[in-house]
């Protein structure tokens, strides 16, 4: 019979959002009169349309394919230059960081390139993630082969987890122990606090010193508005011997529909062959892309260059400031009812504590249950995320605002309890 790939069925059964569909879905059904009344805040998806430049430039695009003049075909697999272009000039060299366009690569979102990144490393890499963490960082090692088994704990054997906590407002700080690779999300998902440039300093230091690699996802970084933040590891010296940063236009540009994303991989970037010759990765990187895929849609490709525009980043800036109110409006709604909370600036997520003695998912049903509220809990992007919950700022301003007054409840309730 056919083999299959082993490492699938190492990941853990019950992932994440699976089981808070689950829970939603029996609520609903046990309670049909108050299923309407749900407000979801739990996936990070973007709620508002496209900007009006990146759906001009769509039109534009899909006009340019109906005429044989302007027709496109196959394009450059990394991308078209002029917008690779204008993303190295717009979002790094207007900077005063440097970025050559051809080190730009186009994709369909920073979710593929976190799993086509380990075609190029690799199996038998050492890997780090931070605890609370992205999964997809975590289950598409287990699929490339670099864990052992699930632990009972949670993890995988392999992996190696850097815990972070509330007494370092969860920054993670670099480990004792050497790794290969580890990835670090600011602003964080799920946990909304942002690494400060002496902390990215740290880490870039750290990184040079063991050889190791920086898997920088920076998907988040047009929230930053505190100009002391680094929104590109770029933006620290060293960084392009060490760093690979994943940028993406789901959550700025709202294409979490449309697709697209890019990789920074300078060229300056190196790692190790069996033999112990040193390579670029660029090289590599290249490679992959114009052997495994014929790169993104003409349309999309124009409507991420649209951004770039003036209009462009305007309309962009306003759509962040639009779910930067909604954050703001949900960490008042918690610090107004006593609860600690972090991120909710700089981030469009808001990670609350729960309430004393009250878990993750003790607290995810009490709102499902009580207030109709769905959030993300916590423990199921970590151990460390054990005890709080995530609430997504990526909502109509109603909904927000509902959201805010119904985590009432959680606290209602245990004050009930005691
Ligand atoms: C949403 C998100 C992304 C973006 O993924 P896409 O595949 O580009 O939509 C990347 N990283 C994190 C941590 C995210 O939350």
């Amino acid at each position: 019979m056919t083999r299959l790939n082993d490492n699938f069925l190492k990941l853990r059964a019950g992932y994440l959002f699976p089981e808070i569909a689950r829970r939603v879905e029996a609520f609903s059904v046990a309670h049909p009169q108050l299923a309407p009344r749900i407000v979801r805040a739990g996936i990070g998806d973007v709620t508002e349309p496209l900007p009006a430049v990146a759906i001009s430039a769509l039109h534009r695009a899909v006009d340019d394919l109906g005429r044989r003049e302007t027709f496109h075909g196959y394009g450059p697999p990394t991308g078209l230059l002029s917008v690779r272009q204008a993303i190295a000039e717009g979002d790094f060299r207007s900077r005063g960081i440097a970025v050559d366009d051809d080190e730009i690569f186009l994709s369909d979102g920073s979710k593929p390139d976190c799993s086509a990144v380990l075609e190029i490393l690799g199996c038998g890499n050492t890997v780090a993630v931070t605890d609370p963490v992205y999964p997809v960082y975590v289950d598409t090692n287990v699929m490339a082969g670099n864990t052992g088994a699930a632990r009972a704990e949670g993890g995988y054997e392999g992996i190696v987890a850097i815990p972070t906590s509330a007494a370092t407002a969860f920054a993670a700080e670099p480990p004792e122990q050497r790794v290969d690779v580890v990835y670090l999300c600011s602003p964080n998902n799920p946990t909304g606090t942002v690494l400060s440039r002496a902390a990215l300093e740290r880490w870039v230091e750290w990184a040079r010193r063991h050889e190791s690699i920086i898997l920088f996802d920076a998907a988040y970084e047009a929230f930053i508005r505190d100009g002391s933040l680094p929104r590109s590891i770029f933006e620290i010296a060293g960084a392009r011997e060490c760093a690979m940063e994943f940028r993406s236009f789901s959550k700025n540009g709202g294409f979490t529909g449309l697709r697209c994303g890019y990789t920074v991989l300078p060229k300056s970037l190196q790692a190790r062959a069996a033999d112990g010759s040193r390579h670029a990765l660029h090289a590599l990187w290249t490679r992959r892309w114009s052997t495994c895929s014929n790169g993104v849609s003409y349309p999309v490709q124009r409507a991420a260059e649209s951004l770039y525009t003036a209009p462009g980043r305007a309309q962009t800036r306003q759509l962040i400031d639009f779910y930067l109110g909604n954050a703001a409006l949900l960490l008042a709604a918690c610090e107004g009812l006593g609860m600690r909370a972090f991120g909710g600036v700089n981030a469009p997520y808001v990670w609350v504590e729960c309430p004393a003695g009250v878990s993750s998912w003790q607290a995810f049903d009490a709102l499902l249950t009580q207030g109709q509220l769905v959030v993300t809990p916590g423990a199921g992007f970590g151990r460390c995320g054990e005890g709080y919950f995530r609430i997504s700022a990526f909502n109509s301003r109603a909904n927000a605002e509902e959201a805010g007054r119904r985590l009432a409840v959680l606290t209602a309730a245990t004050a009930a309890t005691r």
